[in-house]
This record gives C-alpha cells, structure tokens and sequence, in this order.
C-alpha cells in the first residue's frame, strides 16, 4: 500500500456542468455514450503527444483520456447488462487540491426521479440511469433530446505544482499502474461511474436532512447496528447521528450480504465488551503489532484508568508511585498520544498491568485493525488494544469497572451481523461518508473512499461488492 496514495480521497459530490459541448465518439462501450465538456485544447482534448501505454493505443494525452474512459464505459457495460443507454458528460477541470492531499475526480447522477412506472419504492427518489432502467423508457428528456445521466469531472491538475505534486494519471488499460506515483485512471472513474449509478446517498450526511423531504432508494437499505433502524425510518437528528456511527452503519440488501460472505476475509481483532447500563456494549478494536501473540491476549478484569481525556501524553515515562497504583493488577485503559505505543505499553506492564486499552486521540478512527510498531528490545508480553476516542469517551462514561478483551477474528469490513459496513467516520467527510464502503473491508474494495490501488476492477463477488449493491437498489 502506497502511503501517499492512500491518503487521497475520492468524493460522490454530485457535479453539475453548466455547458455540454457534444463530440460524437467510437468506441466499444456500445451502452455508455460520453459527451465530452471539455473545450478545446484542454482534457480530452489535449493534444499533447503520448506515447501508447497498456493497452491504451492513443498518441495524445486527450485521446488517451477518452479511450480510457470507453473502456470503463465497457467494463460497466458487461456488469449491468441489457439495453440502456447511459449518456455521461465528463470533464477535467481542477478539484480541491494539495501538494499532499486531493480529489482524484467526482461523479454523481445529473437528474433524480420518483413514483414512475415499476418505481419499487413510492415517495423515493431513484437516479436517473436507474429510473431509466427500472421505468424501461429514458426519463430525462428535455425538448425531445435525451439528457446525459451522469455527470464525471476528472482532476486535470493532478502532477501540476501544488496538486498532488510527483504524481500523474496512469491511463493503461491493464490495471498495471507502476506503483509509487501512479494513479490509475481506469480504477478511478470505474469508482466514480459507480456514484453515478447510484452509488451513494442523498441524504445530507452533516445534517441528516433528506433529499427534498423524501428518502432516496439508498436510504431504504442503509442501518444503524446499534438501534437496528433503517435511515428511511429515522429522524433527522437519529440520522446525523448515525452518519458518525464508527463501525455500526451497516448496508442491509440481500445481494451484498451474500457477496460480503464470499469476499471478505477475516482479520485479528482484539475487541472489548463491557456491561454498561445499556447492556452489553461492544467497543470494537485493533490488534497491537507487539505483544502478546495470538490466542493468549484474551483477557478480563478491573480497568485502571490512568489518565484523563486532558492528557493525552500519560505513560511515555516511568509511572509514578500513584499511577502504578491505578493500574496494577489491571486493564490500563490510556490514552494515545505523546510517544509510541510500545513506550506506553512497556512502562504500564512495568507498573504491572495486565493488559492496556489504548482510546485513540483523534475523532477520526484509524479504521485497519493492527497498529504500532513491534519493538522487540522493549519486553512487551501483555496485549493491547486500540479503540476509538468516541468509545473511549464510552469507556469512561459507562461506570462500569469490569472490561473483557476478546482475541477474534472478525471479518474486515463487516458488523457484528455479518453485514458489510458504510464509511462512517467519527467526523464527517462531505462526499465520503456513509456513500463508501468503510476504510476497514478486507480485501479492498473499489467503492471505499480512499484508493489504496489494489482494489479489484471485477466490480462483483468474490473480489468486491459494487455490483452486488447496486442490484440491491434495483440494477
Ligand atoms: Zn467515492
């Protein structure tokens, strides 16, 4: 996994193009038609020389751009089946940007429809390409002429000065991008074709608000695993809430369910329940990369609580006297921060701690279960545990003294139910949550919200579930 990669996000926005300029295209994605929207000289149009690369035949940048996205066009084409025809309006055009961090590109459906022929919902808006299908005649029309569903723009300043500075579109076909500074193109419209076809929710993830007061097919298969509400039936404010619900937003349709099942695999975790006064609460966590070994880091026993959310550097020295008191014999409960885990293990399990929670110290949750680095020289042997600042802020608040650490082995990117989970990060990402599948699924997935660049192009199980839930919202 590419660290820089993996910090480059890809949002759902959808994207609105003031002006279409058309451009008749050959291709080989005979049910994807493009409508090319960018003017002359600039994206698909650039006519700067390149020279052929996997499989990508073309001698510009431009008209490598174009036959990249037909080939997506042909990838989507052969998933979906039958006879639409899918218009999409694409561009490149600059997208929020950093020499570190940016939008590869956004995408999302043009127009929505409701309470047309076969609409398997009332009163629930459908995007266009699947109110097309569903509806079996093309919806959007304007003037007699049929209007493009979905809507791609593609970050055309990716490589410049101060955009993702060293790095460069890879346009190959073969889903060989060289790794290091390669993005591929291929894979990231593949990804972003899925928002447009439906992929995503319209709901207002910051506020819970519906889209126009009524609930969006998404929002009838998206639910929350502590309350076991589906987003149709909830409040604004229980959907706000849900929307940050680390772990516990889950998808519900049959397809991906049976998908989840042949595709993701398990990994170690080291989770904690407590009895609290709402019963048994289970605070899901990573597995330390030091320690304790497999099958000897299950543990109960009385927390010690050796720091306050105000201290986020406790435990990088020695413990004093009163400190060792509080965890001795115990499951210290710490909080990240101030210097590496190991050093925090070390002098807890010197102080005599039988095992440490450690409560991250960001809202943002790290999302991949193992953490830290193994130090073979600092004589680690108890376990240890990561959970999220908001569970820790639970930990704390629940009263209880009593914690049991499970060794499991859950698999990645999937409730307690067996159902694969959203993205939903303690701290809203605009465009990201809830409309991704969550940072934490084994293998990756294309449609989580941040490219690692081995996510499989097979759009369908055993290697991902992007088809599966798109034929849970009626594909
Ligand atoms: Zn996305």
């Amino acid at each position: 996994m590419n660290k820089l990669i993996s910090q480059i996000t890809r949002t759902s926005t959808a994207v609105a193009l003031a002006s279409v300029l058309t451009f008749s295209l050959q291709g080989n994605a005979a049910t994807f038609k493009l409508i090319n929207a960018d003017d002359p000289g600039i994206g698909f149009n650039d006519a700067t020389p390149a020279a052929p690369v996997g499989l990508n035949t073309g001698t510009t940048v431009g008209a490598q751009r174009l036959i990249a996205l037909n080939f997506v066009g042909s990838l989507w084409a052969r998933a979906l089946g039958g006879n639409d025809v899918i218009e999409v309006a694409a561009s490149f055009a600059p997208q929020e940007c950093t020499a570190t961090n940016g939008v590869l590109a956004a995408a999302g459906p043009l127009s929505v429809f409701r309470d047309f022929d076969n609409a398997r919902f009332p009163n629930t808006w459908y995007p266009s390409a699947l109110a097309n299908r569903l509806a079996k005649t093309d919806l959007d029309v304007a003037s007699g002429e049929p209007l493009p569903e979905i809507g791609v723009t593609s970050n055309g300043d990716l490589g410049k000065p101060g955009c993702l500075t060293g790095l460069s579109w890879y346009y190959g076909l073969d889903d060989k991008a060289p790794n290091g500074n390669s993005i591929d193109y291929v894979k990231t419209i593949l990804h972003e074709y899925g928002h447009g076809l439906g992929f995503l929710s319209f709901a207002d993830e910051s506020t819970g608000e519906l889209f126009d007061g009524r609930p969006s097919i998404w929002e009838h298969y998206m639910v929350d695993g502590k309350t076991e509400k589906r987003w149709v039936n909830m409040t604004d404010a229980e959907r706000k809430a849900s929307a940050i619900d680390n772990q516990f937003l889950a998808w519900t349709g049959f397809q991906s369910f049976i998908g989840a099942q042949q595709t993701l695999t398990n990994v170690d975790t080291l989770d904690v329940f407590l009895l609290d006064k709402n019963g048994i609460a289970f605070l899901p966590g990573g597995t330390a990369n030091f320690g304790a070994k497999e099958g000897r880091r299950s543990i109960s026993g009385a927390l010690g609580f050796l720091d306050d959310t105000r201290a986020p550097g406790a435990a990088c020295a020695a413990l004093t006297a009163e400190q060792a008191m509080s965890v001795k014999g115990r499951v210290a409960v710490i909080n990240r921060g101030g210097c590496a885990f190991t050093d925090k293990a070390k002098y807890a399990q010197a102080s005599g701690a039988s095992a440490v929670i450690f409560v991250n110290n960001s809202p943002s949750f790290a999302g991949r279960p193992a953490f830290g680095v193994d130090d073979p020289t600092a004589g680690i042997t108890i376990a240890s545990t990561l959970i999220s600042q908001q569970d820790g802020v639970r930990l704390r608040q629940s009263g209880t003294r009593y914690a049991s650490i499970f060794d499991t082995k859950r698999p990645g990117g999937m409730d307690l139910l067996r159902r694969p989970l959203l993205y939903a990060p303690t701290v809203v990402q605009p465009g990201s949550s809830v409309s991704h599948w969550d940072i934490t699924a084994t293998p990756n997935l294309l449609m989580e919200p941040i490219s690692n660049g081995d996510e499989s192009t097979a759009l369908r199980a055993p290697k991902d579930l992007t088809l599966p839930l798109l034929k849970d919202i009626g594909w």
